[in-house]
């Protein structure tokens, strides 16, 4: 009895033969004796062929998976480094990894790009530290002081280029914590962010001019152009904040009106601009008796406000006949004589007003006027 063993190409049929066989063999050895052992041998050696085809295949088959596996993954990451670089590349960012151990950094092609750095340039050791010392960028100083974070964190650094340009680098980075605690890995991604930091400081600038011109318009808008003093809309609206903030403080506050006596004479005998200048020249020595936080404005023609928050009425009092006295003797201008001013003045009582304060110091000042000009009167 012979057996021909097929040449197998699949398991399934290897081992559907080795069962036959070995069926074959069993009922061969129940029914022959001494002139069949050759035939069972060859069986049984059949077997041990068959088994060992069987084995091969089986680990060649796994080989070819394992190696289909081992490509078809290298591939799979080859596009995705290559995707990872064209969003560095879109995006203008850099991935920087520092472990702090070790102290080894690592730098994405997208960050070497960002520091003029030939991508494919392979770092060797302390190039990386050198590079951003270069820059005096303390990268690594700065990530280390930041340990605690357990949040992501940001980072900026002004670096100034050879040409002398300037550039704005900004950092988002992340500690990832080690299991017991300590910061394991440091990942940030690292961008260019000139462009925006000009647009923000052009933006901020300009902003800042807008807010000066405004300033600088109100203050036109609230200066008397001959004198310099604060005009009418500026005493008014002072003097509502300076009331309102007496009301709350308690404190005293004196209101006190002048105006230069027989002025028209001085326009009729010298001409308007002699006249000016002696509104100046008043002005001035007016401005010259104020403390700081006291207001001088003119408010009429001829006629000043002074506005001496804190002042009580003796206080009041002596400032104001030190201005009379002032003016009376030192406001000669040119050839034309000093002028003399009344004046009067008010005290701020309970439920006053800008307004009331206002009619009250007029009042007074009419007082002055009354009883011959060159003179001091508090309201009543
Ligand atoms: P009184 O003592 O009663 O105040 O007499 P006065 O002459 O000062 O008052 P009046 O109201 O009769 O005249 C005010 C004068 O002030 C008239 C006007 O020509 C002058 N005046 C008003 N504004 C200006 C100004 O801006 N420049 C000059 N030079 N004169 C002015
Ligand atoms: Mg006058
Ligand atoms: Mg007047």
């Amino acid at each position: 009895m012979t057996m021909q063993v097929p040449l197998l190409s699949g398991l399934n049929e290897v081992q559907g033969s080795r069962d036959a066989a070995l069926a074959e063999a069993g009922s061969a050895l129940s029914t022959s004796t001494g002139a069949d052992v050759l035939t069972i041998a060859s069986v049984v050696l059949g077997l041990i062929a068959m088994t060992a085809i069987a084995k091969v295949v089986t680990a060649r088959r796994e080989n070819r998976n394992i190696a289909r596996t081992a490509r078809s993954r290298a591939l799979a990451m080859t596009e995705l480094l290559h995707t990872v670089r064209m969003a560095e590349s879109i995006a203008g960012i850099g991935v920087w990894q520092f472990d702090p151990k070790t102290g080894s950094q690592a730098w994405s092609e997208g960050l070497k790009r960002l520091f003029d750095i030939d991508p494919s340039e392979v770092f060797v050791e302390g190039d990386a530290e050198t590079l951003l010392y270069s820059y005096n960028v303390d990268l690594v100083g700065k990530v280390k002081e930041r340990s605690d974070e357990i949040e992501p964190f940001d980072l900026q650094f002004d670096i100034e280029e050879y040409d002398g340009n300037q550039r704005s680098i900004s950092v988002n980075a992340c500690n990832l914590m080690g299991r017991n605690g300590t910061v394991h890995r440091v990942v940030a991604v690292i961008r260019d962010n000139t462009d925006q930091m000009n647009r923000e400081r052009e933006l901020e600038s300009s902003h800042a001019k807008a807010v000066n011109d405004a300033r600088h318009a109100r203050e036109l808008s609230e200066t008397d152009a001959l004198t310099g003093l604060a005009n009418r809309r500026r005493v008014m609206r002072e003097l509502d904040q300076i009331v309102m903030t007496a009301r709350v403080t308690q404190m005293p506050l004196a209101l006190v009106m002048f105006d230069i006596d027989h002025f028209k004479r001085v326009n009729d005998a010298h001409g308007h601009p002699s006249g000016d200048k002696v509104l100046q020249r008043v002005a001035r020595l007016a401005k010259g008796q104020a403390r700081n936080g006291d207001v001088v404005g003119r408010v009429g023609g001829e006629e000043f406000v002074w506005i001496i928050p804190g002042a009580s009425d003796g206080m009041a009092r002596a400032m104001t006949e030190r201005l009379r006295e002032v003016i009376a003797s030192d406001s000669g201008v040119m050839r034309i004589d000093a002028v003399t001013i009344s004046v009067g003045y008010t005290c701020i009582q309970a439920g006053d007003t800008a307004l009331s304060l206002f009619s009250r110091a007029d009042g007074a000042l009419y007082d002055a006027k009354d009883s011959g000009r060159n003179r001091v009167r508090m309201a009543a």
